[in-house]
């Protein structure tokens, strides 16, 4: 998969480099390139922001960057362009599974106010576009989100993890019904006067594949029961299922 990251922080996205990303990058399963859009601004100053039409507080990012910006990377209609803003659909792990079967993401990160409306507009007109938003509070720019969403995709994809078994598991993984994982524990068997329970060290696989799903639920419909949806299932009973 190739990542190409617009931004007037470059610095920002140093952690892709770290960890699990750099190694991917290091076996070539992974392409990565942050681009610094001031290179696309052609004034003294390399201003990439103006005044808002109908006045108001801020500044708006300008559009021609962009486009120079698309044009130079050569975006083209197999691509997915990924705008982060607070207005996009909100970010989860069935997009992140969806973003995972892409071959190339360009994440344009917003800064200011937001992006010249006309630059999403265009670059539904070159590619896929996805605005996407990391939930529902205003964050300084779109950096940070970018590295979010990242993080989520990179590591779905085949042979990043090193044990690819670590993925079944997991909360809201497609694989366990999207429920919240169960609690998870190491040794030693007693710390600080807390135990691990007595199933997790009986060695009886099935029942602690038993304990781990019951835990599951709980948790799931302790924390998050929105997650939980009542389901048909093929007997024609209705149960509590996570979607
Ligand atoms: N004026 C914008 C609004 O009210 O929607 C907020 C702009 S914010 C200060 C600057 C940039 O941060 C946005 O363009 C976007 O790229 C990024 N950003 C802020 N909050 C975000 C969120 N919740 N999810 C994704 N990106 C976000």
């Amino acid at each position: 998969m190739r990542l190409d990251y617009l931004t007037i922080f470059p610095d920002y996205l140093a952690p892709l480099r770290l960890s699990l990303p750099g190694k991917a990058v290091d076996s070539g399963l992974l392409e990565i390139h942050v681009h610094d859009l001031r290179s696309w601004a052609h004034d003294k100053h390399r201003t990439v922001d103006d005044t808002p039409y109908g006045g108001g507080a801020g500044m708006v990012m300008k559009p021609e960057p962009w486009g120079e910006a698309f044009d130079a990377l050569a975006v083209e209609p197999g691509d997915t362009i990924i705008f982060t803003t607070p207005s996009g659909e909100r970010f989860d792990q069935r997009l992140a599974e969806d973003l995972a079967t892409r071959g190339r993401l360009v994440f344009a990160c917003g800064r200011y106010e937001g992006i010249d409306q006309r630059v999403i507009d265009h670059a539904r007109s070159i590619a896929e576009v996805r605005e996407i938003s990391l939930g529902d509070y205003v964050l300084n720019g779109g950096e940070v989100a970018a590295l979010a969403v990242t993080e989520a995709v990179v590591r779905l994809l085949p042979g990043f993890m090193g044990n690819a078994e670590s993925l079944v598991e997991e909360s809201h993984a497609a694989s366990t019904g999207g429920l919240l994982e169960y609690p998870v524990y190491t040794k030693p068997p007693v710390w600080q006067g807390h135990e691990v329970p007595a199933v997790l060290r009986s060695g009886d696989h099935g029942a602690v594949a038993r304990w781990r799903h019951d835990q599951a639920r709980r948790r799931t419909a302790q924390r998050r029961p929105d997650l939980l949806a009542p389901s048909s299932i093929d007997d024609g009973s209705t149960i509590e299922r996570a979607v």
